[in-house]
């Protein structure tokens, strides 16, 4: 049984990309304004049409629908827009705590805002969020790996400059063509302005990357790492040093880090001890709520209440907030 103040209390999330995070009738309204081409004409479209909801052939192939956020994501009033959305409809899903992530690199791509414009931008509506809902909200500034070692070294001299707005750094892109060794220099000049360090790995690749991702670059925290579940040495050593994962169920499953729900690791990694959290990842493209991620690690990956509760117990506890 849940006690009433376990299902009182509000919820924390750490992984969720700010930068593919809209509300399908924003997107649609937006690609309508700004006459852009896109697969869908209005809200249901997006639903139906746009929002990638069965199983895909690899993570490289869900990458490949970003391109229109991109285009989207043309001026600092839609980055404050997108922002103040995403805490509005945090709050009212009983979030309380939020880490939103983005890619300054991949944010002004298309239409060449200054990455500290951007940045003002996307905290305004942050702001305005918090303050219409109470959600205690932050910002991890992402390097994507697929625009090289410049551009990481770029985007790192950019977190440490505004340090004040940056709770963490983070890798993410593919996985398999920019591996983490490239990146070992600009992660080491973050560690040591004492920023907070969380990489994606052990998602479209095997164990090696989650070893690499801790060893090399130094993290605190993976974003999903369900390959990990293969090496059993580095099963012990996420829970010996507390190393949490950030677990993304809807995402795992259409960019086919696992092969179907019942491959899902979430129960062993919990029966290992190993920290997990529970994210939505890419709402704006895989169309699922929080609440809808707790559904699905009840009903698909077998979860109870008690290990919900030390679910969320565990992003209380690691959150950079
Ligand atoms: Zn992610």
């Amino acid at each position: 049984m849940r006690t009433d103040e376990s299902k009182n209390r509000k919820r924390t999330e750490l992984h969720r990309h700010l930068d593919v995070s809209f509300r399908a009738s924003t997107l649609a309204d937006l690609v309508k304004t700004l006459g852009i081409s896109a697969p869908f004409h209005d809200e249901e479209e997006v639903r139906t049409k746009f929002w990638v909801t069965r199983q895909m052939g690899s993570l490289g192939e869900v990458l490949s629908c970003f391109g229109i956020f991109q285009q989207v994501l043309r001026t600092p009033a839609i980055l404050e827009r997108v922002a103040r959305e995403v805490i509005e409809d945090a709050g009212a899903e009983g979030i309380g705590a939020i880490e939103l992530r983005y890619s300054p690199s991949f944010t002004s791509k298309v239409s060449g805002l200054s990455w500290g414009v951007a940045l003002d931008a996307f905290l305004r509506g942050l702001e305005a969020g918090a303050r219409a809902t109470g959600v205690n909200a932050g910002l991890i500034c992402i390097v994507t790996r697929d625009y090289g070692v410049g551009v990481a070294g770029e985007t790192i001299d950019f977190a440490i400059q505004n340090k004040d707005a940056f709770l963490a750094v983070d890798l993410a892109g593919n996985e398999e063509q920019f591996p983490n060794k490239m990146f070992v220099e600009p992660f080491r000049r973050a560690r040591d302005a004492g920023l907070h360090v969380t990489i994606h790995a052990g998602e479209a690749c095997g164990p090696e990357s989650v070893w690499d991702a801790l060893d090399l670059l130094g993290a605190q925290r993976i974003g999903h790492g369900i390959s990990s579940v293969k090496d059993a040495e580095l099963m012990k050593r996420l829970a010996r040093d507390g190393v949490l994962l950030e677990i993304c169920p809807t995402s795992n499953f259409v960019t086919r880090s696992i092969p179907s729900w019942d491959a899902h690791p979430l129960k062993r990694f919990l029966d290992a001890g190993i920290p997990v959290s529970l994210s939505t990842d890419d709402p704006g493209i895989f169309g699922v709520t929080l609440e809808e991620e707790y559904q699905r690690a009840r009903r698909l990956l077998g979860l109870s209440d008690a290990d919900f509760d030390r679910i969320d117990r565990y992003a209380r506890k690691y959150t950079f907030l």
